[in-house]
């Protein structure tokens, strides 16, 4: 058995196929986001380049924001840099309690409990939960996160894939199955690659008509819609209504971490049953208070999320303006459709190279084939300046490049 081929061909595959990935080596700047460096190797001399970052999941920039940092120096000078064990065995530390406290608050839950990461926490949650319930039936967007669909697989439970934000599609399903199976509908608020959004409250209306409840996966959300941050739900007005809403400290709270909220019961259920949650250490305390005064941040404070807003808008309006091809979202999430994989490579490669504009290219397996894209998310530290070199750059790529996708095409 030659084992090193295998794995060299598994690479080759997806080198054929121009899906391979390559990393960027940015090394951040805290107080110059999206600014960064990029470290590169040319000939045999390591040297680094000036690069804006286009494409980071630290929506706000809170990363870098004075008062997470404050916190994380002040947390890690008290309690030291691990959270030196598991949950049960001395791993709880008061910062976690605190921060389950605000997070329960901040999705007017009456609990919340916090896994090392958004992905563990769906991960964890979907298989658990639904083990516990005799029989229960999935329901799951088509396209759900990579995490959920992982958790719906080690369920054992059956499932059923509703057509992406299909709500009548949705019903019918539940409705052809046994009216006393307990029945589980997992969704997103907003998509990640689309940055289209869900209707929330038809979903769970839905979903009471067929005695189901419903788990939110907020991600994208969480810290950016909603009057104190809360997500989709809150903007919406229908927290209540939904059963579990998930979300991450990594994404807009610019720190790490994933939690759920929910009912007592249903979070103590998790707590005392979920493998993902119980065997592995803690998130160091220094995280987690970085964590607590980021929500507590952006629960006060709504400039960011208007600011927000505004950049996303306008991108969108400029990359218009200039016959890109963005795709239409009704979120801050702005993609860019190129529609092959190569030449999806290519431009952001040579955006890169040529232009320190620094996209990641979004391939299959992440989006179908057909919609490879740039997905470029503004936020709030993104200058008018760094948006018309942004648009400047990206029409002499289109050019040179020859890509002639039209966004209806998506
Ligand atoms: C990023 C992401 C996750 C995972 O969150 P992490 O905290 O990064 O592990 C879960 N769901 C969705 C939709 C995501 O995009």
């Amino acid at each position: 058995m030659d084992y090193e081929r295998h794995f060299e061909k598994a690479i080759a595959r997806l080198k054929a196929e121009g899906n391979y990935r390559v990393f960027a080596d940015i090394e951040r700047r805290a107080g110059d986001f999206p600014r960064a460096v990029r470290h590169v190797t040319e000939g045999d001399r390591d040297t680094v380049r000036d690069v804006v970052v286009w494409c980071s999941n630290d929506y706000l920039g809170m990363g870098q924001h004075p008062a997470v940092i404050a916190a994380i120096e002040d947390a890690a000078r008290r309690s030291g840099a691990g959270a030196g064990g598991t949950r049960n065995i001395s791993g709880t530390n008061h910062y976690h309690v605190l921060l389950e406290r605000e997070l329960a608050d901040l999705h007017g839950k009456e609990a919340a409990l916090i896994f090392t990461s958004g992905y563990i926490s769906n991960e964890a949650t979907l298989s658990t939960l639904t083990q516990i319930l005799p029989g229960c039936i999935i329901y799951s967007d088509a396209l759900n996160h990579a995490s959920m669909i992982q958790g719906i697989r080690h369920s054992g439970c059956e499932k059923r894939i509703f057509r992406h934000n299909d709500v009548d599609h949705l019903a019918r399903l539940m409705a052809t199955d046994d009216p006393a199976a307990p029945k589980l509908v997992a969704f997103e608020s907003v998509y990640s690659m689309d940055g289209d959004i869900a209707p929330i409250a038809e979903i769970c209306a839905a979903a009471r008509a067929a005695n189901a409840i419903t788990y939110l996966d907020e991600v994208h959300a969480v810290g950016m819609y909603g009057p104190h941050g809360g997500g989709i739900a809150e903007r919406d007005g229908v927290m209540d209504q939904v059963t579990v809403i998930e979300g991450t400290l990594a994404k807009a709270f610019g720190v790490m971490g994933g939690y759920i909220t929910g009912s007592a019961a249903l979070v103590d259920t998790v707590r005392s049953y979920a493998p993902g949650f119980i065997f592995t250490t803690a998130l160091p305390p220094a995280v987690a208070g970085a964590a607590l005064a980021s929500v507590r941040h952006l629960k006060a404070s709504g400039a960011e999320r208007e600011r927000h807003q505004e950049r996303a808008a306008t991108l969108k309006r400029l990359l218009r303006e200039a016959d890109l091809p963005v795709m239409d979202s009704p979120s801050h999430i702005v993609p860019l459709l190129v529609g092959d994989p190569r030449l999806c490579k290519l431009a952001s490669d040579e955006l890169l190279d040529r232009h320190g504009i620094y996209i990641q290219p979004i391939n299959y397996p992440t989006v179908p084939r057909g919609t490879e894209r740039l997905r470029i998310t503004p936020t709030p530290l993104h200058t008018d300046a760094m948006m018309r070199d942004l648009v400047a750059a990206l029409r002499e790529v289109w050019a040179r490049l020859e890509i002639t996708t039209r966004a209806s095409a998506a």
